[in-house]
């Protein structure tokens, strides 16, 4: 290609400059008009009993059923692009938990990491359009644990949001959040209250909360010690989180609502309140919905055996070929490999392997998914999961 004269590259390098200033231009006053908000829509539970979860409501508070702590396995899972690169910083997570857990602290709910982090490798994924991939996303959940996507960014009927979550009487289980959101101090916290069955604050799903209490129980979140809320953002909340708006309810009285409460809307960095009624109800899905939860699934009739932590099982998402690292005692004419799909259903038996310790199962033909690769020797079984791309 012949150079160009002087000045053409100095136009274009300022034709450059300029579309790159218009363009950040353009996100940024995208983040000032809409700023981000939860993409979780508020919905009625099909199976809710106002009687009954009155009656376990009641015994939370005198104290009989909140005397011991409760563990919540989280399995954070970063989604990058298909080359592994970009994505949220491992070194975040830390924050993101301790975030979390300052949320809940008052209550008996105690969060933790399974492991460390699960990748996702996806470009469809990276920037991710709910509407198109949720149900592809959801495949790639791990049994057992709340599997906590983290992402780049999350589009909504084309409107970024911060993140989402599954209610407990929804059929998939998993929360998302966008990456910028995690750190925010409080988004991871409130998506994980909804995977917990809490309303929004300002949730019409069951009809409109009165300020003066009267109809609490059955409207709004379902909550009464939550004022009744108009819906908060930055436009009726303060920077030093005062609400500021002078909305009025279908009495024609003015709401009081929190601006600190983390089901809200109001400004992230405000928001780091759970009310005793909300922990009350969340306590009442997790003995309901929730209990199950677990890091470590129990997988048919598995028990594992003493090697294995001698066992490593890599790339992990895998594409073609996933290895297997044996070392030990193992004696392989005596061992036997499944893979196995989330049903617990055998799908080969004895996979190629080839080599000495380390192993290369050819998985190629496996449709994209979470699949265990088990490994067992006499009576010992080890099941180890691990995704194909
Ligand atoms: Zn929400």
């Amino acid at each position: 290609m012949d150079q160009l004269p002087v000045n053409d590259v100095s136009f274009m390098k300022c034709s450059i400059v300029i579309w790159f200033l218009l363009s950040s231009l353009a996100a940024w006053s995208q983040d000032l008009m809409s700023p981000e908000v939860c993409g979780t829509i508020d919905t009625p539970d099909p199976d809710f009993d106002h009687a009954v979860f009155q009656s376990f409501r009641q015994s939370y508070f005198s104290h009989s059923r909140q005397t011991e702590t409760i563990q919540i396995p989280i399995l954070p899972r970063i989604v990058r692009h298909t080359d592994g690169s970009g994505g949220l910083d491992p070194d975040d997570l830390e924050q993101i938990l301790a975030d979390v857990n300052r949320g809940y602290s008052g209550s008996n709910f105690e969060f933790y990491y399974c492991d460390e982090p699960s990748y996702v490798n996806l470009d469809i994924f990276f920037d991710f359009d709910r509407s198109l991939y949720a149900d592809s996303l959801v495949t790639y959940n791990i049994p057992g644990p709340i599997n906590v996507y983290f992402i780049n960014k999350v589009l909504n009927d084309e409107t970024f949001i911060c993140g989402y979550a599954s209610f407990p009487w929804y059929e998939e289980e998993y929360v998302v959040v966008k990456n910028s959101c995690a750190l925010n101090g409080s988004t991871t916290a409130h998506e994980i209250g909804h995977y917990l069955g809490l309303y929004h604050t300002h949730s019409t799903a069951s009809g409109d909360e009165l300020v003066n209490g009267t109809n609490c129980l059955f409207t709004g979140d379902l909550i009464c010690d939550t004022p009744a809320d108009p819906r908060l953002g930055s436009h009726n909340v303060s920077e030093d989180c005062v609400y500021t708006g002078d909305e009025t309810d279908l009495n024609n009285q003015r709401y009081t609502p929190d601006p600190t409460n983390i089901m809200s809307y109001s400004r992230k960095s405000c928001r780091t309140y759970f009310s005793p009624g909300q922990f009350a109800r969340m306590a009442y899905y997790y003995e309901k919905d929730r209990s199950a939860l677990d890091c470590n699934p129990v997988l048919g009739t598995s028990t594992p055996f003493s090697q294995e932590e001698k066992i490593k099982l890599f790339p992990n998402p895998a594409g073609d070929h996933i290895f297997l690292q044996i070392a030990g005692k193992i004696v392989q004419p005596s061992l036997k490999i499944e893979i196995s799909n989330l049903s617990g259903q055998v799908i080969r038996i004895d996979p190629q392997i080839s080599g000495q310790d380390l192993w290369s199962v050819s998985i190629a033909n496996l449709p994209a998914g979470v699949y265990f690769i088990n490994i067992s020797q006499g009576t010992g079984v080890i099941s180890k999961m691990f995704v194909k791309q």
